[in-house]
C-alpha cells in the first residue's frame, strides 16, 4: 500500500499515511485531530538545473559611448 505525505495547515506538522491509491486524495486527518490538511507530492525530482550565469553588464563607459 503506497504511503502519502500530508501537511496539516492547522498546526503545520507533516505526517504520513498508508492508504490505497483510490483514497490518496481523500481528506486526511492530522495525528493531532485537525482535518485541514493538504497532500504533499512525495516524489519530486529535484534535478539541479544548469542555470545560465548572469551576464556582466558592459555599462555605458565600457562600450565607448561616454567618450
Ligand atoms: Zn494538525
Amino acid at each position: 500500500m503506497p504511503r502519502y505525505d500530508y501537511r496539516c495547515r492547522a498546526c503545520g506538522s507533516t505526517f504520513e499515511l498508508s492508504r490505497p491509491m483510490a483514497e490518496a486524495s481523500a481528506p486526511a486527518t492530522c495525528p493531532d485531530g485537525h482535518d485541514d490538511t493538504v497532500k504533499l507530492l512525495s516524489t519530486v525530482a529535484m534535478t539541479g538545473g544548469a542555470a545560465a550565469p548572469p551576464q556582466a553588464g558592459g555599462g555605458c563607459c565600457g562600450g565607448g559611448c561616454c567618450g
